[in-house]
């Protein structure tokens, strides 16, 4: 029997569960479920007859497969004034801003550009359908990704879902009915999409545009129920949205509201729990611990948080937007209602150096880890290598142990918030510890750097 993405990918905890491989299997055997983690998995539902290994050339987190720079070059490489960079990939420019247009900025979760964008794609001619991710008021998959040919339906996908979502069905929709697609997606989604581009024509054809979103990592389904239970809901969701903006609050302070079957709301915001578990990475797939992709380098454009200080604090939001492909940076020069300025790849970098410094100096050491333990590792763009820096062994070696208990301790048939709390506590406290100790044994170094800019600009 040859290796299938189930003996390849998913039987190591390595697959993101996005469904591109459920979606060009020419068999039909596999179909997207959730796992018990609360984590999509391709399922076998009959007897793989071809052995084409299709399921594998199309996975992102196989190793042999064009990785971004790959992709990106064969992409993006031949654009005139294109530029590169190692953390960003690919780009022609690079802007801050937002939608003016109804609703975009108050309903999206930065400034609305992305949903601008989809619209102007749309109303210019650009495609014929949109592929966003929306909600579906189905407790088993609160999202989904579906296709939408009006302006009006696509802004009913604004925001960001931190949820796990499953493209199989749309992929195999856009394959079957002719048309120009514009789709949304996580950098790994994105490079799946083409890879299988890349393995056929009608896709490659047919979807003409894909708009990336930035990504920290993905979580699963039980981190939504975790901090639904967090904010005090009780029975259950039916509608989350996460990124609600409060006019008092800085954009980096956001909330989540839930919504349960007998109307009850509640909120919770970013500082009252969901930054230890979302900045602990509990809940978050072991897949996306291989992910060096920072900016879906393989995507026409890409849309993110401004988290810069003179932007974070404006409660409406902001977006930054990287442009790749000359299609897109026409609609963006030429659209109506997107106010969007230039802005130094470098400030775009800054705005993003948490998630850098994850995808790339925490994974270097990640997967120097893995090889001593003998484990499976995809071949990534980093170099694996243990730091010198002994609290950046510390941080990544509890972050990987809170994301593993997080999992095991969160029962979903019988969730125990008190069980759950308790079990994470220990690795809590030792992060607090190191926090601490680092900061006490950084602050002098810290003082002398502030005296010796001092004597630069004084
Ligand atoms: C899991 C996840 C992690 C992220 N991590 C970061 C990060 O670390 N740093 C950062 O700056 N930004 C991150 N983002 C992106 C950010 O949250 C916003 O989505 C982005 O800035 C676009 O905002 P907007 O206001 O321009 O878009 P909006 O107008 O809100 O439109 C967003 C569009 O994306 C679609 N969409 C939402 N969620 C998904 C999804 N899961 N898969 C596919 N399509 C989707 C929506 O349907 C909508 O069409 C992340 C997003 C997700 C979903």
């Amino acid at each position: 029997m040859k290796p299938t993405v189930l003996s390849s990918v998913v039987d190591h905890d390595l697959c993101i569960g996005c469904g591109v491989c459920a979606a060009m299997c020419p068999d039909n055997v596999l179909e997207m479920q959730f796992n018990r983690f609360g984590e999509y998995n391709p399922f076998s539902i009959g007897e793989c007859t071809k052995e084409c290994g299709i399921c594998l050339k199309v996975c992102p987190f196989v190793g042999g497969n064009p990785d971004e720079d790959a992709i990106g070059q064969q992409l993006f490489g031949d654009v005139s004034g294109i530029q590169h960079r190692h953390e960003t990939g690919y780009f022609l420019n690079s802007y801050v801003g937002y939608s003016n247009v109804d609703g975009h900025r108050e309903y999206g979760s930065s400034g609305g550009i992305a949903t601008w964008l989809l619209e102007a794609l749309l109303t210019e001619g650009v495609v014929d359908h949109v592929i966003c991710v929306v909600p579906t008021c189905d407790t088993e998959g609160l999202f989904a990704f579906r296709v939408f040919d009006t302006p009006e339906d696509v802004r009913t996908g604004a925001g960001s879902v931190y949820y796990p979502v499953e493209i199989s069905a749309v992929i195999r929709q856009v394959l079957e009915t002719p048309g120009r697609y514009a789709i949304t997606g996580l950098p790994c989604f994105i490079k799946a999409v083409r890879l299988a581009q890349n393995r056929n024509k009608k896709l490659r054809d047919r979807v003409v545009v894909t708009v990336g979103l930035t990504c920290g990592q993905l979580k699963s389904r039980h981190f939504t129920d975790y901090i639904a239970a967090l904010a005090g809901v009780r029975g259950k969701v039916m509608r989350v949205h996460y990124r609600g903006k409060s006019p008092d609050r800085p954009a980096s302070n956001y909330h989540y509201t839930f919504t349960t079957a007998d109307g009850e709301e509640r909120r919770i915001f970013w500082n009252e729990g969901i930054a230890e578990a979302w900045t602990n990475r509990w809940f978050t797939p072991h897949a996306c611990n291989y992910c060096d992709d920072i900016f879906a380098e393989c995507a026409d454009v890409t849309c993110m948080d401004a988290w810069l200080p003179e932007y974070s604090k404006d409660s409406r939001g902001t977006s930054l937007v990287l442009v790749r492909s000359p299609l897109v940076q026409k609609v963006i020069t030429g659209g109506q209602g997107g106010y969007l300025d230039p802005i130094p790849i470098e400030r775009v970098l800054q705005s993003q150096a948490g998630v850098v410094e994850v995808k790339r100096q925490h994974m270097m050491y990640r997967i120097y880890l893995d090889q001593e333990k003998g484990s499976k590792v995809p071949e990534k763009r980093v170099t694996p290598k243990k730091p010198d820096n002994h609290f950046l062994r510390q941080e990544v070696f509890l972050k990987d142990q809170m994301q593993v208990a997080s999992k095991d301790l969160w029962n979903s048939e019988e969730p125990d918030m008190q069980h759950f709390r308790e079990g994470m506590r220990p690795y809590l406290e030792q992060v607090r510890r190191s926090e601490w100790i680092s900061r006490v044994i950084m602050f002098p170094l810290r003082m002398v750097r502030q005296m010796m800019r001092g004597y630069r600009h004084g």
